[in-house]
């Protein structure tokens, strides 16, 4: 009775605030309008099966660079779920599954000042959709510096033995982050993960940038966040 009076009231008061990729209408339940909302799955639907062992839902511009945003700095963790699903849809494109789903885990004072893992978020939705298990395999062992004017190369050697996993003895494993830029993070979370014995590990992130030396450049890169 309790819990369905507060679902009531939490989704009132999403949607008094206004959509994230719009702008122009309310949020809806699932974090963005519904006009949004269908726009978006059907985006994700008419892409091709994924390719490769990464795969992203669009790029780290316009409506997706705007949802990132929300997730990551506007508290709008009702977001998680909707992306999840979205993300699930594109997975599924793989016909492959991962036993494990891990999220590529923020550092710990990011996660103190925003009061949630972006990231985590994302994992956690997503693993029952795949069937799978969520599992916080992965930490950071030590803090890194601010990445956003380093090149590949640097970024690769600045992040190598940033992360250590949980033993993982055979599985399947699926690495979640938000945004993908060289992928240097992504890189150097998925060695940790192989080196704790996963067997194979592939990546989901919602939004990957492009042209990452021109968003380096413009100083929008965010990776590592
Ligand atoms: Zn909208």
């Amino acid at each position: 009775m309790l819990a369905t009076l507060l679902r009531a009231v939490e989704r009132a008061l999403a949607a008094l605030s206004p959509c994230p990729v719009c702008g122009e209408r309310g949020a809806g339940p699932c974090g963005t309008c519904a006009v949004c909302e269908v726009a978006l799955r059907s985006a994700v639907l008419a892409l091709p099966a994924p390719s490769g062992d990464t795969l992203w839902l669009g790029p780290h511009a316009g409506a997706w660079r705007r949802l990132v945003h929300a997730l990551k700095y506007r508290d709008a963790r009702r977001l998680a779920p909707f992306l999840a699903e979205l993300l699930a849809l594109r997975a599924r494109g793989w016909g492959w599954r991962p036993q494990l789903v891990v999220h590529l885990p923020t550092t710990a004072g990011r996660r103190a000042a925003r009061g949630y893992d972006q990231a985590e978020g994302l994992a956690r939705a997503l693993a029952p959709k795949l069937g799978a298990v969520h599992v916080a395999a992965l930490r950071r062992v030590r803090e890194t510096p601010a990445l956003a004017r380093q090149g590949r190369a640097a970024r690769s050697a600045t992040l190598e033995g940033a992360f250590r996993s949980r033993y993982l003895g055979g599985r399947a494993v699926l690495l979640v982050d938000d945004v993908l830029t060289t992928g240097a993070t992504l890189d150097a979370a998925r060695a940790a993960l192989l080196a704790a014995g996963a067997r194979e590990v592939r990546a989901a992130v919602v939004a990957r940038t492009a042209l990452a030396h021109e968003a380096v450049a413009a100083g929008e890169d965010r990776e590592g966040v």
